[in-house]
């Protein structure tokens, strides 16, 4: 038996839909409908977060007892426990879609440990109210790749959901990979995610968007109250620091991002975070060559809005989105504005900074901004890996030549044969004036080593590492899996004993479904 302390309040607080059924329909007046998860043929555990078990203070015996099996493969309700569905809409690529809601989420049940609160939810538990046209399930690809990269991301010191366990349901699931007409049975699987809540700007945009200023107002104000508290009392003013702080917040994730090489895919305003947490890993991947314009889904492939480069204004426009939908609580647009226009302003001061500490550079200079905008040119002058280059760059010594700090930081390069003439004389001239801002610190070559291998992390989990994780699960081996897992939980160190992935991608992975092309199938 599991022993939890379950402390349930968004399904005990906020208005439920009236309907028990398990219907696909508009539900409105409510911010969530209940619904029991689907019972699967043969769930098998194949992976349990030992970080996270731990900070939901699970023993060893409770991980491996049938009840952990069953409560999280939705197979057991939990007793005295009510699952549901969250309503939501969205924005998808910049369109209203209406409602959209947890098609394939399902929430169990918020528990607290070590005065922490923690909502629970499993992901590919089949059918809600909210899955539209879809079945509800996720396969064991997607599965795997939320599992090991919401985990990774923490590790990483990126604000993100996390996941307590990944199983495999015993169903087959159909699905069309390429939505081009070649739809195969792949593994189900079901992913148990926590995160402090799970609303989205979506949660509160369908209310604003059907008028149902009650509801908005319920649900902003329970939000204040469990995840806000520090804002105090609801009040107009109480609105617009919650709208501050969810753009600070914002800020630091999309921040987090471009400082690892992340891209989220679809940054739907559906898959915003109101707690500025990394949500929803779809078609995501890792800059390997670092490239402004890169985005792993193929969804995306003709305007590339979500692309690397353009995450932090995407932010923005979410946000912009996100003041319209509080705007009937505030009444007024000016305090709303200012904040956008702060959010504008204060972009480009964080960017630098996170920047200055990438390249070692603890004092600041006004000259910095060229150095940086110089070295976002250079990187994308011939393919350049991002996570290898700035993990070598911490080798350069202020004493160093222009040639002995090429020859430190070369490995990075993908084809070597084009590191020639002007992109030669570009990368001189760039390391030339890094190494003469570099004179400027007082920080030792030592120091500013170990500063910087603390922002530069050493292992990502790189598109076709997730992909040779995948190939082998679907073969029935975990090994892979469980050493990856291993690895990225210290991405910061040097570890040895893994150093061949600390390699470039490998040619084979460049144009491979599933390393470098990502569809919204999952
Ligand atoms: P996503 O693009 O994964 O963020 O999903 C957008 C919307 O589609 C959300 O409302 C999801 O819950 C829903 N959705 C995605 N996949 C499925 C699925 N297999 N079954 C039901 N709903 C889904
Ligand atoms: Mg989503």
């Amino acid at each position: 038996m599991l022993n939890l302390i379950i402390k349930d309040t968004f399904n005990k607080e906020l208005p439920a839909d009236s309907i028990q059924e398990n219907t696909r329909r508009q539900v409105t007046e409510a911010c969530f409908s209940f619904v029991t998860p689907k019972k699967t043929s043969n769930p098998k555990m194949l992976h349990v977060s030992d970080e996270m078990a731990k900070e939901l203070g699970f023993s060893a015996e409770e991980i491996a007892s049938e009840a952990f099996k069953n409560v999280f493969t939705g197979n057991e309700v939990y007793p005295n426990t009510y699952p549901y569905a969250m309503c939501y809409g969205g924005h998808q690529f910049g369109h209203w879609a209406g409602q959209l809601g947890d098609g394939r989420a399902i929430n169990l049940f918020e528990i607290v440990y070590n005065n922490k609160n923690w909502a629970l939810q499993l992901k590919g538990a089949g059918e809600t109210p909210y899955s539209r046209t879809a079945d509800g399930l996720a396969v064991l690809r997607s599965s795997i790749r939320e599992y090991l990269c919401s985990e990774a991301m923490y590790h990483l010191g990126v604000p993100t959901t996390r996941a307590l366990s990944l199983a495999l349901s015993g169903d087959q699931v159909l699905r069309d990979v390429m939505y081009d007409g070649n739809a195969a049975y792949e593994k189900g699987a079901i992913v148990c995610r926590t995160a402090e809540s799970f609303l989205r700007f979506g949660n509160y945009q369908i209310l604003a968007a059907r008028g149902d200023v009650k509801t908005l107002k319920t649900l902003v104000d329970y939000t204040i109250k469990h995840h806000f508290s520090n804002l105090g009392n609801p009040s107009k003013e109480t609105y617009v620091s919650f709208f501050k702080e969810v753009a600070d917040r914002s800020l630091e994730m999309v921040i987090h991002w471009q400082r690892v090489g992340f891209v989220h895919g679809v940054m739907n305003t559906d898959n915003m975070s109101i707690l500025g947490l990394t949500i929803d890993y779809g078609p995501y991947g890792w800059l390997e060559g670092y490239d402004d314009g890169w985005t792993p889904n193929t969804t995306d492939n003709t305007h590339k809005r979500y692309r690397y480069g353009a995450q932090p204004e995407i932010v923005l426009w979410n946000l912009y989105q996100l003041a319209n939908a509080l705007y009937p609580l505030i009444e007024e647009a000016e305090p709303l504005e200012a904040i956008l226009e702060y959010y504008q302003e204060k972009f480009p001061e964080v960017y630098i900074q996170m920047m200055r500490e990438k390249l070692g550079l603890f004092s600041s200079k006004e000259t910095d901004d060229k150095l940086v905008s110089d070295l976002e040119e250079v990187l994308q002058k011939t393919e350049t890996d991002m996570t290898i280059f700035f993990r070598l760059l911490a080798n350069v010594s202020k004493k160093d030549t222009v040639q002995e700090a090429i020859k430190k930081i070369e490995k990075a390069f993908y084809t070597p044969s084009e590191f020639v003439d002007e992109i030669k004389l570009a990368w001189e001239k760039w390391c030339q004036n890094y190494l003469e801002r570099l004179q400027n610190e007082t920080t030792s070559d030592k120091e500013k080593k170990a500063k910087m291998n603390a922002v530069n992390p050493k292992y990502v989990l790189r598109n076709y590492m997730a992909q040779l994780v995948i190939d082998d699960a679907d073969k029935g081996n975990y090994t892979l899996l469980n050493e990856l897992y291993e690895l990225l939980k210290k991405p910061y160190d040097e570890q040895p004993k893994y150093e061949k992935w600390f390699a470039k991608r490998p040619e084979w992975a460049r144009n491979k479904v599933g390393c470098s092309m990502l569809s919204c199938s999952s």
